[in-house]
């Protein structure tokens, strides 16, 4: 199997293999490709390319280091298990790293808005910082009872400086905000900006984003190979839309000896339709959100609820990287549920003193559960893409020790 160069995919067309593209309407499509067209000559920019490393470094506190997980992995006994510490970027998670190029790139583009939607207001938050960070106004749509469950993110994001508008139609939960937040962008795409918060939706997306990311992976390879004088036999990651993981995957993708896992939410059991978010696991091809991946619908062809106890990683769909890579069979697409996920997010608190997003903690639960099976030679890398403050108070209460 020869994986292509990242430089080489989407095509022209926005497509990875048959996934991906752009399938929105026409005045849509100008909007696109103008952002297609901005990124292209920005990428190749010297000065862009200088201020966002930049704020990277000295903003965001990049780069994040690797830590060894010692006790953690002497008590599982078998593989040694390293985390890619992306919760100590400001504002707590690897978000923070596409945010603050999608904000530059409108900036670069003149637009007078910032337009995103918001599930548990994680991308809220991060998008609401950059935008205070370069002045440009900012508007989250959010469901009524998302402004309800996660009403720290709310306030915060009203501090700095954002207008949340909130959703009360339908479920008035994400996909409600989504075609809020849509509708208003629709008003005026030359002018607005809408700042998609994984590598989903159309081209240029999935590849803008991932571009955004790839930071993490460039950091890991170099900062492993540095410390130990070979690459890790694992690399992992918790998959929702696909940005931490492909950020941390693509410098990995023609290492062909280091195996690449992505961890998706089983939730309350595969089996149960409704009840878990693993796409690529129990999925098929089909659209959604303005391109072609895999997608958890019905019989009806719309997309099917889903659940995980990680909002983040909540999604029906996801990026068409990550369908590409599964048929090409270069990465391996995994499950964890919702209680070995609660397990991993307690045992990496109490024998390590880190408290990982729920999202993440579906990554760990997998090195977990591998680990064992592995030598102690053997070196497992994932990607702790958050910290876990925002859902200390929900574990708390799940576990009794309110
Ligand atoms: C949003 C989020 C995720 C899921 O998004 P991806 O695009 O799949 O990375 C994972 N971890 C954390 C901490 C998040 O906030």
């Amino acid at each position: 199997m020869n994986a292509p160069l990242q430089a080489q995919l989407p095509d022209a067309n926005g497509y990875f293999g048959k996934y991906g593209g752009q399938l929105v309407p026409p005045h849509l499509k100008k909007a696109m490709d103008d952002i297609a067209r901005a990124y292209a000559e920005i990428r190749e920019r010297k000065d862009f390319q200088d201020k966002l490393a930049g704020l990277l470094q000295d903003y965001v506190g990049r780069p994040s280091p690797i830590f060894y997980a010692r006790r953690l992995s002497k008590q599982l006994g078998g593989a040694q298990i390293h985390l890619k510490r992306e919760d100590l970027n400001h504002t707590g998670a690897h978000k923070i790293n596409h945010c603050l190029g999608e904000v530059l790139l409108a900036k670069f583009m003149g637009k007078t808005k910032v337009i995103a939607e918001t599930g548990a207001g994680q991308h809220g938050v991060a998008l609401a910082t950059a935008c205070a960070l370069m002045g440009i106004p900012c508007e989250i749509h959010m469901g009524q009872v998302d402004i309800e469950k996660e009403h720290p993110n709310v306030t915060k994001m009203r501090i700095l400086g954002c207008t949340v508008v909130p959703v009360t139609r339908g479920a008035a939960t994400l996909k409600e905000a989504v075609d809020s937040a849509f509708e208003e962008y629709l008003k005026d795409p030359e002018h607005f900006f809408y700042a998609i918060g994984s590598v989903v939706g159309p081209h240029p997306f999935p590849m803008v984003v991932r571009d955004f990311q790839a930071v993490v992976g460039r950091e890991a390879r170099q900062q492993f190979q540095d410390k130990h004088g070979k690459l890790p036999d694992y690399v992992a990651a918790c998959v929702g839309g696909g940005s931490n993981a492909i950020g941390l995957f693509t410098a990995f993708l023609n290492d062909a000896l280091v195996r690449l896992v992505g961890v998706e939410p089983a939730g309350e059991g595969v089996d149960k339709a409704g009840r878990h978010a693993a796409t690529l696991t129990k999925g098929k091809p089909g659209q959604i959100h303005g391109m072609e991946t895999y997608v958890l619908a019905n019989a009806a062809g719309e997309p099917d609820a889903v659940h995980s106890i990680a909002s983040g990683l909540d999604y029906p769909g996801i990026g068409p990287e990550h369908s590409y890579l599964k048929d090409i069979g270069r990465v391996e697409y995994v499950t964890a549920d919702d209680q070995e996920c609660l397990d991993a997010f307690m045992r990496l608190s109490r024998i390590e003193g880190i408290i990982p997003a729920l999202e993440s903690a579906h990554a760990v639960a997998w090195a977990m559960r591998t680990a064992p099976t592995l030598r102690a030679d053997q070196n497992i890398l994932i990607n702790l893409s958050g910290r876990g403050d925002k859902d200390a108070d929900y574990v708390a209460k799940n576990l009794g020790l309110d």
